[in-house]
């Protein structure tokens, strides 16, 4: 049986690792357009920003290794042009040489993930503007900062994403003037929820510009379309992902609203012997079954083994997500999980949105406090989504309400959780048990949404935060 997966990074490494495993004597191949393979963008902006020891462990499973200990075969620097699904083969282009040549498959696999979105503006071709998504742009980066960018200088970096905000912390810590344009709000969290992540920016001395968005870049002016200037001498646009459809497309591949591939549960495209994983795929929300897109590297590594058993003939479902994500800061840990309550209203749920802030664990253990937002179904009496910012111990609780939610758990049995307990690790009544407890309380008094005023004591704890 031979196999073709388009794409070596989250998704087809792990589908590649998994059917080798499965099929010791398939013949499997991964073509990747790029010099790397396998590799862990997710820590990219703490390679950029100096915090890896080892800066190989960004991509330490290269062709050889996938040769080596999956007898998987690696092709880098050769792109898939097309996909012809009637005669089952492709056409490969090598980009050293030029060189084009067929290939035929049983099954192929499209994990071809996504790429950076820069909008379309004069000057964003320009040598001082970067984005972040391969290894090679990480590579870019880390060599125009050495040739050009003595600390002190000036990076703006335009979007306040997840990937904007890690790239904040690290541009600060290695010694850069940072400024940061957000159109809005920060991060994927609520508006209300803003206001801390801008104080913690502001004390680590970054200038924060807002609602405008990037109109042109000229040298190192950036325009903003209400007409504002900023100055710059580096801009790193993190605009947002679109997923590479192209292929897809071209072959009638059957495409969503995300403008991400469709898939069905076994991640079986339209088109037969044809699967898809990764950024490059839209999923289902677990909370209701919506369509969702959220590109991240936990859900492409799992997708991308679900699809290795089935071609394997294992049938496996992907169950779909919850969305759940986090992000570091500088002091603060940033998650959430589930639907937001925006999201949850376009869905027409009728929700009840409260708010709380209790402990990780005892002060006296170095416990401090974290945030919660929490979305509930009234209607069914489900929790359906939570966002949380704190200072240690958000990561744990998100996963917890992610699991709860994942199996539909109603609100009154969240008290009731049995979670381990001792005082450098929790209070007794954990943060997730005060949910449970808060959201059954307003409930049974049918009380309304709360609305959220920047909590004083939140800030001036984030404001009085001992700093090293
Ligand atoms: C800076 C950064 C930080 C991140 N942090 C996190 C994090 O903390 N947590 C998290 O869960 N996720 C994180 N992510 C997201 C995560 O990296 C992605 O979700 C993950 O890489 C998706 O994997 P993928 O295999 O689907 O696609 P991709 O990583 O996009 O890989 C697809 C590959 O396909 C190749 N390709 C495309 N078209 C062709 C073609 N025609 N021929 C040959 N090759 C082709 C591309 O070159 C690319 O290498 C981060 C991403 C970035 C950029």
């Amino acid at each position: 049986m031979k196999i073709i997966i388009i794409g070596g990074v989250a998704a087809g490494s792990s589908a590649a690792a998994k059917l080798s495993r499965l099929k010791k004597d398939w013949d499997i191949t991964i073509y990747e357009e790029s010099d790397y393979i396998s590799y862990s963008a997710c820590n990219m902006p703490y390679a950029i920003g100096d915090w890896l020891e080892d800066e190989d462990s960004i991509a330490p499973r290269g062709p050889l290794y996938f040769k080596e200990n999956y007898g998987v075969k690696v092709q880098i620097g050769h792109r898939v042009e097309k996909i012809d699904p009637k005669a089952k083969t492709i056409r490969v282009q090598d980009l050293k040489t030029g060189r084009t040549f067929e290939d035929s498959y049983d099954k192929l696999l499209l994990a071809t993930g996504a790429q950076s979105f820069l909008p379309p503006i004069p000057g964003r071709d320009q040598a001082n503007v970067f984005s972040l998504r391969q290894v090679e742009d990480m590579l870019s980066i880390q060599d125009r900062l050495a040739c050009c960018m003595p600390k002190g200088s000036t990076i703006c970096i335009v979007g306040a994403g997840f990937i904007g905000l890690e790239m904040v912390e690290n541009f600060v810590k290695l010694g850069y003037k940072v400024k940061l344009l957000a159109s809005s709000k920060l991060s994927n969290l609520s508006p209300e929820m803003s206001p801390y992540l801008e104080e913690e920016l502001l004390l680590h001395g970054v200038e924060i510009i807002k609602g405008s968005r990037a109109k042109a870049i000229q040298g190192r002016d950036l325009t903003l379309e209400d007409g504002r200037k900023i100055q710059g001498d580096f801009f790193l646009m993190a605009t947002g992902v679109r997923p590479n459809i192209d292929l897809a497309q071209d072959i009638g591949v059957e495409i969503g609203e995300f403008k991400a591939i469709i898939t069905n549960d076994q991640m079986e495209t339209n088109i037969p012997h044809i699967y898809a994983a990764g950024d490059v795929v839209q999923t289902r929300s677990l909370v209701d079954g919506s369509w969702t897109y959220v590109p991240l590297g936990s859900t492409a590594n799992k997708m991308g083994r679900v699809v290795a058993d089935n071609m394997a003939g294992k049938p496996t479902k992907f169950p779909g997500i919850m969305g759940s994500s986090i992000f570091k800061l500088f002091d603060l840990e940033v998650g959430s999980t589930g639907l937001s309550e925006k999201t949850a209203q376009d869905h027409g749920f009728d929700t009840l949105v409260f708010y709380h802030i209790h402990r990780s664990h005892y002060a006296s253990h170095g416990g401090q406090p974290i945030l919660i937002k929490a979305v509930l179904d009234r209607k069914s009496r489900e929790l359906l989504g939570v966002e949380a910012i704190g200072f240690t111990g958000v990561k744990n609780r998100i996963d917890v309400y992610a699991s709860f939610i994942t199996f539909h758990g109603k609100i009154q049995d969240l008290e009731f959780l049995d979670l381990a307990y001792a005082p450098p690790f929790s209070t007794v009544r954990d943060v997730v048990l005060y949910t449970g407890m808060i959201g059954t309380n307003l409930l049974e008094k049918d009380a309304p949404s709360e609305s959220h005023q920047v909590n004083q004591d939140f800030m001036n704890y984030i404001k009085n935060l001992p700093r090293p």
